[in-house]
């Protein structure tokens, strides 16, 4: 570093009061005036030069650091700089750091966000000038302002335009192995406060800088555990089967579904702070890959946002380039499609995501860094490509990526008018296109059927920030009716954005690249909630009332008499009503009734007997309705035993169970949770009534085989690894369930239990001709990669159907696997029910930018609900990093086609299988792959045609019930959660209706 130069800011400071909010004026950085070099902190600089593995991974941005008398460094509070190589830092050490920096200096403001599921602490630090962190609020008031031009005048924007900071919220260690972004942001924020430098000065006097070093804290924790049980005992790390409570790199893909406690704490503290730019810190690609993407891009986010990401990105690979830094570049990597990843929270909002993926910290040095010419090669995007060879350490990573932030925060600083009058131009847009152009707002209908994930549905939308009003009396928009009560979303509002995203369907054209994760997500086919857009602009001056509180279906007991019925609509509060009352006597009627002047359909419980006053109690927080009649109606019913659940998971991948888990936890659905190798001892159905065995990924065999290790492999809470141990432990994780374990659960079933499965567990029993007629089918040329897919009915008697209305579901599908039975599909009938339906807006507008879709979306209409739903799915599978490439899937016209595929055909239900009985499909493909997709991507849909998505098999007096669909897919599926939990409660009345 050359002789670090100090300018003075002239900072004027007056205060002006326009009509919305009273701002604080400083002016601008201007330009900087010279002063003498600051101090040094010479042993630190030393130790960066020391560490620094390549001296062309650096640059004049980093390459020293300054002293200061009164801010601790990290060399002083933690004993090292980021960058050392073997050593890592526990988030609990950054968090006490951060608040020691916020003690030490008025430029800092540190305040915890919120806690993470495992109850650790998630903070935030801001950095800026002394005069900027003392009036937070009123710089925190000028960005509400700027989001909101019903509030706000033209004048006034302009006026805060001038005077306004942006916000550019820094994220980290989301992905617990990617430990990078958290050692960086350990150094960051020092040297952000402590340097005089024009540029450092210009970033603190024109945009404020929030840090969140760590999202994942959880994972943080046990990644930093495990690393350091490998360095002090030589032995191999355990792996990190967990990261947070629930799921591991799939947590950056909860912005919709909003499960997790950090993704909830992420949100809320947007919505209270409203940053101009999120900015996520990820690790996979060489060296430094900025954010755009190879498109398709969302539909929903603003033209304005994808030039701003162009913006950021080239800035940053030219100014790294000018510093001779190789490496640096953007476009080839990730797609920006689906709204599913964290930093779509800034997108839905009208504001800047973006992420980096960094060569990897370590931290341990890596002699030679190879890449291949795919890597290496000079492109458009890649000017200046990385290195065939070179020597790489975790300094090079803290060098690389600070600098690029650096870049990326003086570019915000130096256009901080540019991005504020974006922002706030992005806001009038998404306004006015709700007062110009249809959908002029949705309805949600209160009295639907499941009023219940109506209600639900609500509450989450409205906590990720879209406002919601209720009617307050019937009114006709067009050809819309409008119940008072009814939940209307005006369209006329900021961030009727995320409304547009979550709402409308997706086309994603098959001719694009690969896509990255999930290709259809439309919120309400995904939670089989009737949303209907309404095409008249007369709904925005009917009168309605905005809703201030959480909002609860109508419930409870009506009527008088000894016989309390209640009714089974697929909300899915009613598997909790049961476990809550587990100790009430229930039974399920086997077909639909009459009773006390109400219709009921199947699956309705019936109590005899229990306290109606606590019945009652908990249905009307539940929002379920039940009647109370004089007898007991003359159905046919079997009883609800309540049943003792057994929860498996891998010990290899957690990461799908995870989801399924959090749905069990958030009905109440109890259960015994435990791994694989414990199915080995066997005396199962003395334990259990039910197993359920979700997702985990590979084949048959690896699933059953686990995780393999010559040596034993721990992974437990001890002295070294304190924080592991928090979901499950053991002494060897290895060797999954085994033969032997596949066995007792044969025989678990054989003796009247009940197994689930989803996903890849559902290959294990027909691949090892466990049940009768069930194959399992590699067809080559389909892609359906996360799509929402229509689900026929084909069992209607079967309980799992118990409490659905109509002859199909929405379901999500992810290209495996792909069930046949009785000896390959075969058609079953049409069954497309409604057909037509109201029209979707932007249906057959979406076409990816970058090529026409020539596939059909095929419209959803259930019977009974006049509007529409919209269709989306989600992808499985291990995935890369942040993009996370699943495995590419061969398709047509891809040069990838047919390589290593197996050749079409079948496997499993070869012969027959003493014992089994005949499979009994409930749910399946349609007939016709025209009629399959309903949002997404589907080529090659006839090898779908009739296939099963849902096939109950019997083995002895058991049953296997394997879903090739995704029921429980990251907390967006809500629709088909009770498919699932319909299972449960019937256990061991599955044969009725049969
Ligand atoms: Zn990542």
């Amino acid at each position: 570093m050359k002789a670090a130069i100090s300018s003075r800011i002239g900072t004027r400071i007056f205060v002006a009061c326009a009509l919305v909010v009273c701002v604080a004026l400083v002016t601008p950085a201007q330009a900087p005036k010279t002063s003498p070099a600051q101090k040094m902190d010479e042993a630190y600089t030393k130790l960066i030069k020391e560490y620094t593995q390549d001296p062309r991974i650096s640059t004049d941005l980093v390459d020293h650091m300054p002293a200061s008398d009164k801010i601790p460094s990290p060399l002083k509070f933690l004993g090292r700089i980021p960058g050392t190589p073997g050593e890592l830092t526990y988030a609990k050490d950054i968090q006490r750091y951060y608040e020691a920096l916020a003690k030490s200096s008025p430029r800092f403001k540190y305040w915890t966000i919120g806690k993470t599921d495992e109850g650790r602490d998630m903070v935030l630090l801001a950095v800026a000038d002394e005069q900027t962190i003392k009036t937070l609020d009123t710089y925190k008031a000028n960005l509400a302002a700027l989001t909101d031009p019903r509030k706000t005048t033209e004048a006034q924007a302009q006026l805060l335009i001038k005077t306004a900071k942006p916000i550019y919220w820094i994220t980290a260690g989301m992905h617990s192995g990617e430990t990078g972004g958290p050692e960086t942001l350990i150094e960051l924020p020092y040297r952000l406060a402590v340097e005089e430098t024009p540029l450092i000065q210009n970033i603190r006097n024109n945009v404020i800088v929030l840090i969140t070093p760590v999202l994942e804290v959880d994972g943080k924790e046990k990644h930093v555990d495990t690393y350091y049980y490998g360095k002090k005992t030589g032995k191999p790390r355990p792996p990190l089967v967990y990261w947070g409570r629930y799921v591991a790199h799939d947590d950056n893909r909860d912005a919709m579904g909003q499960m997790l406690k950090l993704t909830q704490n992420v949100n809320r503290t947007f919505l209270e702070w409203k940053p101009t730019i999120l900015h996520d810190l990820h690790e996979a690609s060489n060296y430094l890959y900025a954010s755009t993407g190879q498109g398709p891009y969302n539909e929903q986010v603003d033209a304005i946002t994808i030039n701003e990401w162009w913006a950021l990105a080239n800035t940053e690979v030219m100014e790294m380039t000018k510093r001779n830094v190789p490496g640096v570049w953007t476009y080839g990597f990730y797609d920006g499609w689906t709204p599913n990843y964290m930093f779509f929270i800034a997108h839905t909002k009208n504001a800047v995501g973006r992420f980096y993926e960094v060569q990897s910290y370590g931290p341990d040095i890596v002699e030679n860094l190879r890449m291949g010419a795919n890597a290496t090669s000079r492109e458009w995007y890649r000017p200046n490509p990385p290195l065939p060879q070179i020597k790489w350490g975790p300094r090079n990573n803290t060098n690389i990526q600070e600098s690029a932030l650096l870049i990326a925060l003086n570019y915000v600083a130096k256009n901080r008018e540019m991005f504020l009058e974006n922002y706030w131009l992005k806001n009038k847009r998404a306004l006015d296109k709700g007062r110009t152009q249809a959908p002029y707002a949705w309805v949600i209908p209160s009295a639907q059927r499941r009023k219940a994930e109506a209600a639900d549905l609500v509450n989450a939308l409205r906590r990720q920030g879209l406002e919601i009003s209720r009617a307050n009396a019937a009114f006709k928009a067009g050809s819309t009716s409008v119940a008072a009560g009814d939940y209307v979303i005006r369209a006329d509002q900021p961030y009727r954005t995320m409304a547009d995203m979550y709402f409308s369907l997706q086309n994603y054209a098959p001719a694009n690249p690969n896509p990255y994760d999930d290709t259809g997500w439309t919120m309400q086919l995904m939670r089989n909630v009737s949303v209907v857009p309404v095409g008249e602009r007369a709904v925005l001056d009917q009168p309605m009332v905005l809703i201030a509180a959480d909002v609860k279906a109508p419930g409870g007991i009506e009527g008088a008499g000894p016989v309390i019925i209640v009714e089974h609509t697929s909300d899915n509060t009613v598997v909790t009503f049961r476990f809550k009352h587990a100790d009430v006597k229930m039974q399920a009627a086997e077909d639909d009734f009459e009773a006390g002047g109400h219709k009921f359909k199947a699956g309705a419980f019936i109590i005899l007997g229990g306290d109606r006053a606590k019945l009652d109690a908990t249905l009307k927080d539940l929002g379920l309705s039940a009647w109370a009649v004089a007898a007991a109606p003359s159905v046919k019913a079997h009883s609800l035993d309540v049943p003792r659940i057994g929860y498996v998971h891998s010990w290899s991948n957690t990461q799908n169970e995870g989801w399924v888990r959090g749905a069990f936890d958030a009905f109440g659905v109890p259960y015994t949770y435990f791994g694989d190798i414990k199915l080995r001892e066997g005396n199962l159905r003395a334990k259990y009534d039910v197993i359920v065995f979700p997702h985990v990924g590979g084949t048959a065999q690896s699933q059953v085989n686990g995780l393999a290790g010559a040596e034993p492999i721990p992974y437990k809470k001890s002295e070294l690894t304190p924080n592991l141990g928090v979901q499950d432990q053991a002494d060897d994780i290895r060797g999954g369930m085994g033969f032997d374990g596949l066995m007792n659960l044969y025989q678990f079933v054989k003796e009247g239990g009940l197994l689930i499965t989803e996903g890849a567990t559902s290959v294990i029993f027909p691949d090892y001709n466990l049940v009768n007629g069930v194959s399992i089918e590699s067809p080559q040329g389909l892609f359906v990669r996360g799509s929402i897919m229509r689900g026929v009915v084909a069992d209607a008697k079967s309980p799992i159907m118990y409490g659905y209305d109509g002859s199909q579901l929405p379901v999500y599908f992810s290209q495996s696997p792909v069930l046949a039975v009785g000896g390959g599909g075969g058609g079953m009938g049409g069954g497309r029910g409604g057909g037509g339906g109201a029209q979707i807006p932007g249906v057959g507008a979406i076409v990816a930018p970058n090529a026409a879709s020539t596939q059909k979306l095929s419209l959803w209409a259930p019977e009974g609900i006049a509007g529409v739903a919209s269709p989306r799915g989600g992808a499985s599978g291990p995935l890369a990093d942040i993009g996370g490439r699943g495995p590419s899937t061969p398709r047509p016209g891809s040069e990838q086609a047919g390589s290593g595929q197996a050749a079409g055909g079948g496997r499993g239900g070869g012969g027959f299988v003493a014992g089994a009985g005949a499979p009994r499909v409930i749910l399946r493909f349609p007939a016709n792959a025209d009629d399959m997709l309903l949002s997404g991507v589907l080529v090659g849909g006839e090898a779908l045609a009739g296939r099963a998505q849902v096939v109950d098999s019997t083995i002895g007096t058991g049953h296997v019930v394997m879903f090739a669909i995704r029921p429980f897919w990251r907390f967006q599926t809500q629709g088909t959660f009770f498919l699932g939990f319909n299972a449960i409660l019937n256990w061991n009345h599955l044969d009725a209706g049969k």
